[in-house]
This record gives structure tokens, C-alpha cells and sequence, in this order.
């Protein structure tokens, strides 16, 4: 034996052989054992997870499915392999009801009654301090969910566009967060429930805004959005935050200028507190009130689906990363730092009360929209026009009533008795949920970009390697996955890194024959 085939064996990778998870898979839809499925039954499993035809992450077995040539309605055990490997770990979660929420449809059918009975509740008033606002219809009632783990649900009316108004605070605050630190920001405005309305005109002791979810907050978190570029980038700026919060989407979100110029004219409050604050010298230097102002009015005049702003609030429950586009648009820090805020003072006068009876962090608007964000399992938006004495969505909060009375989404229901009586739709297997490199290994061997992408955002460390000193692009190289080998060279991971046996991902990519990777990794 040559010296060399001692140093470098080949590797035998029985599970990619065998495939045994797949057959699994494959098993858990041909129940008859057929050794063929309906494409059709292979969606449907999905579809019953809340893992729907438009998410991005199946794009590509979509394609495969129903672009190809092919024009049978069956795969067999093959072209499953084929079908589903670009995301054969999300598939993998969803037919193994490894996901956040594994009985989606029981849960869904729970939303439905909750959903159905809050519609009775015909109280509380229409916003009417501007036409556009006062003309929406109090009927217009809808609920979006969607899951960290991208698992999506909604009722009613929720692609109709709303105006976020101050369900845009949040995001101001988190741009201000990202862009000055912590330190910072907290010289310019506080973190405490003021106590008071959400525009009333006081500050704390240190002459701050009380928190940057009441109005005063708000404008102050607006002067430290970009304040060096000019209006129109500032702007351009946080609608791109927006999109890409709320991504991917057909109904983006947009800005209304109506309203928008409604807003101006009604303002006389929010620029008392602008001055207020100018006067006490609270704003950073060189801050232009007016552009300043501007932002804050072009920020509640932004409008948004239901459905949109559930992913807005799934990307901030899953720590600032989109659960569809695997892009982490702000920083894990930044999001428990607002989630906090939201907790304490998201809801008007009602903040103390929301925390102590339904206990989680939320945003209203006086557009009718509310914002829950329930920590790594799900953002959800229910809009509805009417509001209570305290400005908040009155089936907004009405739901939010009915959704911890029957599920343990109170922050502090983990402490309760387990026979409390309310339902944990979790799974418990989120602990499996491991973002280790071994889970980054998988998705590279699978050639699933989406999740490889995920995992790197969520900080798993690329250059780490298995136990064999297998590094992910060992494993992309191996089997043949240009695009992931290419996405993690880019990102920084060692070319030349050696396994156990002293192989590169070179060696790998020559063993396999994969031409495009042998050129590809040639050049580094
Ligand atoms: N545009 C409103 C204002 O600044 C926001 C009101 C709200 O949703 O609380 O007065």
C-alpha cells in the first residue's frame, strides 16, 4: 500500500450513502410504502407545519417540483433526494415536527377560535385626529403569526395596509442602538415607564425623554438615525430596514405621504416636546430639529401589512435575524435592549398592567396595530382599528388575553405548575436546536445554503471542525456544493484547513470529482 493512501483514506460518509434520513422521510409520506410519493403530499406535509408554497427557503424544490421537466405528479425516492436538497434541513425539521411549533394546525385552529370570538368585541373608537386614520373601516380586523422557525399563519384582513405609528418605535430605537451604542443612547433618553400619556410634556431628572417608546423618545431615537446624511437617505435608509425585517414579501412596505402630511399638520405636540428638549440641550450637537421631526412623522406614516409586521416581529424574536432570508439585521443585543423597553413601556398607560397579566413585549399604534413578541418562538400582529381609553387596539388586547389564557406565553408561566392547564405548543426539542458546528457541518453537507447561512449569522464559527477535523467546506467540497463552498470561502473560511487525515477541502472536492469546486478552491 502507497504511502499516501495510508495518509489519506477514503472516506466513508455512510449516512450521505445510505441516506438514511431521507428514507425516513420519504417513509413518513409514502406511508404505503409505494417507494413513490405525490408532489402534491410532500407540499401538503408542509403546508400542515405552516411551512407555506411562498417561502423562499423552498424555492428551489418548488421549482424542482413543478418547473421541471418532468411532468409527473409523483417522486420517487431519487428525485426526493433531489427535490429537497437545498433544504433538506428545514424539510428534515418539518417532517420530523422538529420545528418551534410541531402541531402547527392544532395551534392554528386555536388562533381561529381565539380570532373568532375577539371579533364579537365591537368596543372602542376609531383614532380620529386625522382624516386618514379616522376613515378606516372599525370592522377591518386581522391576526398574522409567524415562527422563528419561519412557520407562517393569518386570519381576516391581513393584507391591508396600516399605518405603523408608533409601532415604529421599536424600530427607531433599534437603529439608534446599532448606530451609537448603548451608553450613548441612554444619555439622550431614559429607560423608565414615564408614568404619564405617551406625549405628555415631561422628562426625567436628567432632563431626558422617559423611554423611547413614548413620542418624546421617539423623536429623540430619530436624531440618531444617520443625522450626517441628508433627508432622503435618512428616510430611504429606515424603509430599507423595514424591508428587509420584514422580508421576503409582495406587499413591501410603504410610505403614505397622506398621511404623512396629516401628521405634520397635527403635530403642535410633538414639536413642543422637540423644543422642550432642545431647550434643555437633550439632543445631540448639531441635531436639526426639523429634519429630525420629519423622520419621526415619516416613521408613523410608514404603512405595513399584517402579515409584514408579524415577520417584522418574528425577525425580533428570533434575536434580530430574519427567519426567512437568514440576514441578521440587527444585533442580538440591540433586540433584547428594545424587547426589554417594549416589556416596560410598550402599551401607553397600559404598559404596567400588559406586563403583569399577559406578560409579553409589545408595541401599539394608534393605527390599530399591535406588535407581540414572544422570545424564539414567534412574532404575531393583530390589527384592528378601534381603540381603548389608553390608545391600544381594543381586540388587540383583547387577544392578547385569550392567546395566554390558553398558551404559557406569559414570560413568567415557565415557573408555573406544569398543570396550570394552559397548552405549551412548543417543542421541547429546542434544545436540539443546537447552533453548533455540527449542525453547520450537516447543512453544508446537504448543500442547504439557507440554513448554512442561518447558522453563520447566529454566530456558529465556520472555521471550527468536527471531531475528525472536518471543517464545513471540507464537507461542502466533499459533496459537491459550489454554491455553499463559494458563500463560506467568501465569508472568510481557511481554504487550506486539514482534517484528521490531513485532507483540504481541495482533496475532498478531487475525490468527488466536482470539477467547478477542483478550479473553484485552485485559485485561493
Ligand atoms: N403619530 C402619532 C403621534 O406622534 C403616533 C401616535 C401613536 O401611535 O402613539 O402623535
Amino acid at each position: 500500500m502507497k504511502k499516501q493512501e495510508v495518509l489519506k483514506p477514503v472516506i466513508e460518509h455512510p449516512v450521505q450513502e445510505l441516506k438514511p434520513t431521507e428514507r425516513l422521510l420519504f417513509k413518513s409520506i409514502d406511508i404505503h410504502n409505494t417507494g413513490k410519493i405525490l408532489k402534491e403530499d410532500l407540499i401538503k406535509s408542509l403546508n400542515n407545519v405552516g411551512i407555506r408554497k411562498d417561502d423562499p427557503r423552498i424555492a428551489s424544490l418548488y421549482d424542482y417540483l413543478y418547473k421541471s421537466e418532468s411532468k409527473s405528479d409523483t417522486l420517487n425516492f431519487q428525485d426526493f433526494c433531489t427535490a429537497i436538497h437545498s433544504c433538506a434541513v428545514l424539510i428534515e425539521k418539518s417532517l420530523k415536527k422538529q420545528l418551534i411549533i410541531p402541531e402547527f394546525n392544532e395551534f392554528q385552529a386555536t388562533i381561529q377560535i381565539i380570532y373568532d370570538e375577539v371579533k364579537t368585541n365591537e368596543e372602542g373608537k376609531v383614532a380620529s385626529y386625522i382624516p386618514q386614520l379616522a376613515k378606516v373601516s372599525p370592522h377591518k380586523f386581522g391576526i398574522s403569526i409567524c415562527t422563528v422557525d419561519g412557520q407562517k399563519f393569518s386570519i381576516g384582513d391581513s393584507k391591508d395596509y396600516f399605518s405603523t405609528q408608533s409601532t415604529s418605535k421599536p424600530i427607531n430605537y433599534c437603529l439608534a442602538l446599532e448606530a451609537f451604542g448603548e451608553d450613548i443612547v441612554h444619555n439622550h433618553v431614559g429607560r423608565e415607564p414615564s408614568g404619564s400619556s405617551f406625549n405628555a410634556i415631561t422628562l426625567d431628572s436628567k432632563n431626558r425623554p422617559h423611554n423611547p417608546m413614548i413620542n418624546a423618545g421617539a423623536i429623540m431615537s430619530c436624531s440618531m438615525i444617520k443625522p450626517e446624511a441628508n433627508p432622503a437617505e435618512r428616510f430611504d435608509y429606515v424603509l430599507s430596514i423595514w424591508d428587509k425585517l420584514s422580508a421576503p414579501t409582495p406587499l413591501k412596505p410603504v410610505f403614505n405621504n397622506t398621511v404623512y402630511l396629516s401628521e405634520k399638520r397635527t403635530a403642535d405636540r410633538n414639536f413642543s416636546l422637540t423644543y422642550f428638549m432642545s431647550e434643555k440641550k437633550k439632543f445631540p450637537t448639531n441635531t436639526n430639529l426639523m429634519e429630525t421631526l420629519d423622520l419621526y412623522f415619516q416613521c408613523c406614516s410608514i404603512e405595513l401589512t399584517c402579515e409584514a409586521m408579524s415577520v417584522v416581529a418574528a425577525t425580533l424574536a428570533n434575536g434580530g435575524i430574519n427567519p426567512f432570508t437568514g440576514e441578521r439585521i440587527f444585533n442580538a443585543n440591540t433586540v433584547k435592549h428594545c424587547l426589554s423597553l417594549m416589556y416596560s413601556c410598550g402599551m401607553y398607560d397600559f404598559s404596567g398592567e400588559f406586563a403583569f397579566t399577559i406578560g409579553i413585549p409589545a408595541k401599539s399604534g394608534v393605527g390599530g396595530g399591535l406588535m407581540l413578541v414572544i422570545p424564539n418562538v414567534m412574532g404575531i400582529c393583530v390589527w384592528s382599528p378601534p381603540l381603548d381609553q389608553n390608545g391600544n387596539s381594543v381586540k388587540g388586547v383583547h387577544f392578547s388575553r385569550e392567546l395566554v389564557k390558553h398558551f404559557n406565553f406569559h414570560n413568567y408561566d415557565s415557573l408555573m405548575d406544569v398543570h396550570s392547564g394552559k397548552k405549551d405548543p412548543r417543542s421541547r426539542k429546542i434544545e436540539a436546536k443546537l447552533d453548533t458546528i455540527g449542525a453547520l457541518c450537516w447543512a453544508a453537507s446537504q448543500g442547504d445554503l439557507g440554513e448554512v447561512q442561518h447558522l453563520i449569522a447566529r454566530g456558529v464559527n465556520f472555521n471550527e471542525a468536527d471531531y475528525d477535523g472536518r471543517t464545513p467546506l471540507h464537507l461542502a467540497s466533499s459533496e459537491g456544493h459550489y454554491l455553499v463552498v463559494e458563500t463560506l470561502v467568501r465569508l472568510g473560511a481557511h481554504p487550506h484547513a486539514k482534517d484528521r487525515w490531513g485532507n483540504t477541502p481541495l482533496d475532498d472536492a478531487q475525490r468527488g470529482d466536482h470539477e467547478d469546486i477542483i478550479a473553484f478552491l485552485k485559485t485561493l
